[in-house]
């Protein structure tokens, strides 16, 4: 009989969902015997709890607040009574979800969907429950419920960070940050996907990237390096999800070429056409730019939550954090005025590891024991 496997993700900013696609794609190249069902455990969440990607975007466009919200709940106990209070509130809405897939294996990608491991064992059930972690660094305690049956971590950063709030060594299993698999594939010169893009073939080409939802201090930012007179480069702006910025961006005069598109799901042919990336310290965003050997500018970052990103960054020669927006124009001058580069022996583990992540945490589901 075949192996009933749970996928959950949400649409909580961009990188749970892509981490998940990126696993259930990997599962096309292996062979296996699995039935696989990928379910948006917050979208079919009853009201209010199915608005929550709404408040995420907005609280996120609040760095402060959401900084604060982060630090006031950054414990295990507090993190332990959100998971159980949620479980309790939503406990016959959960149960019919086990119900209805009657899953063999439940593989998450977002710590919000933690509640249901007590909700199966309150229905007398053993249902292996394995954690893929999506922060590279400094992602909530949520994340590590010792509950689960196994917690798979993008980096030794995140390992400790597990470790901190007391999750078994034994369950923690160090593989990487799942990216669809085309950011490491693509054999095309950069002259041959601009063309394909429509952007100058001329020139070198910035990209700059604000997360799925479109957050970070994207319009001081764009405009600086707008007028620099140093940078000659044409720049393609990702809003995302935000249709405001998009609006926006879209009203101004630009004296460079540049282009800005809402939400894309062609990333990785930009990410490869680009010559540097600017963007918020998204852990997805950073590992699809390494795989794809991009150097990146980071100039914003979510308090709490993308906060060790910046030293990820810097400590894996994959780019620079730069505080304001004319140091991130000038970082963005150094590295294409070949200033700074990225790279290096330690560089090339980490892209090695986020390369492979996704078909090996298919392989390690396949073979997970029932
Ligand atoms: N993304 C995308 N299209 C867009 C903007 C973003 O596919 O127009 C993807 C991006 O490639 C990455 C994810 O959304 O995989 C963003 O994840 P990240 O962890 O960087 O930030 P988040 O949005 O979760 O804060």
């Amino acid at each position: 009989m075949k192996k009933k496997i749970l996928v959950l993700s949400a649409k909580t900013g961009g990188g749970h969902r892509a981490a998940a696609l990126a696993v259930l794609e990997a599962f096309d190249y292996i062979e296996h015997n699995l039935e696989i069902t990928h379910y948006d455990f917050i979208e079919n969440a009853p009201r209010p709890f199915d608005d929550l990607p709404k408040y995420y975007s907005t609280i996120t466009k609040l760095p402060p607040a959401y900084g604060s919200i982060f630090k006031a709940t950054e414990g295990k106990r507090q993190s332990k009574f959100s998971t159980d209070t949620i479980a309790r509130i939503y406990k016959t809405h959960l149960e019919s979800v086990i119900n209805q897939f009657n899953p063999d294996i439940i593989l998450s990608f977002h710590f919000g969907a933690n509640c249901l491991m007590p909700v199966i064992a309150g229905m007398g059930k053993k249902i292996p429950y394995i954690t893929v972690v999506t922060d590279l660094a400094t992602g909530h305690p949520m994340w590590f419920d010792e509950r689960a049956s196994a917690c798979i971590v993008p980096s030794h950063e995140a390992f400790v960070r597990a470790r901190t709030y007391g999750m078994p060594a034994s369950k923690l299993h160090i593989i990487g940050l799942p990216i669809n698999r085309q950011f490491g594939l693509e054999k095309r010169s950069k002259a041959e996907i601009r063309k394909s893009l429509g952007w100058p073939t001329d020139e070198p080409a910035i990209l700059v990237m604000t997360g799925g939802d479109g957050l970070g201090k994207i319009s001081v930012l764009s405009r600086r390096i707008d007028n620099s007179k140093s940078i000659t480069s044409s720049v393609a702006i990702i809003a995302g999800r935000n249709a405001t910025l998009e609006k926006n961006l879209n009203k101004r005069n630009w004296k460079k070429q540049t282009t800005v598109y809402g939400f894309r799901d062609d990333i990785a042919d930009m990410m490869h056409a680009a010559d540097v990336l600017l963007t918020k310290a998204g852990p997805g965003t950073i590992v699809e730019a390494i795989v794809s050997r991009l150097p990146i500018v980071i100039y914003d970052f979510l308090p709490g939550q993308e906060e060790g990103n910046l030293e990820y960054v810097v400590s894996n020669h994959a780019g620079v954090w730069a505080s304001t927006a004319a140091l991130a124009t000038r970082a963005t001058q150094d590295i294409l005025d070949g200033n700074v580069t990225i790279g290096g022996a330690t560089y090339e583990k980490t892209r090695l590891r986020h390369d492979h992540a996704a078909e090996k945490i298919a392989e390690f589901v396949k073979n997970y024991p029932v």
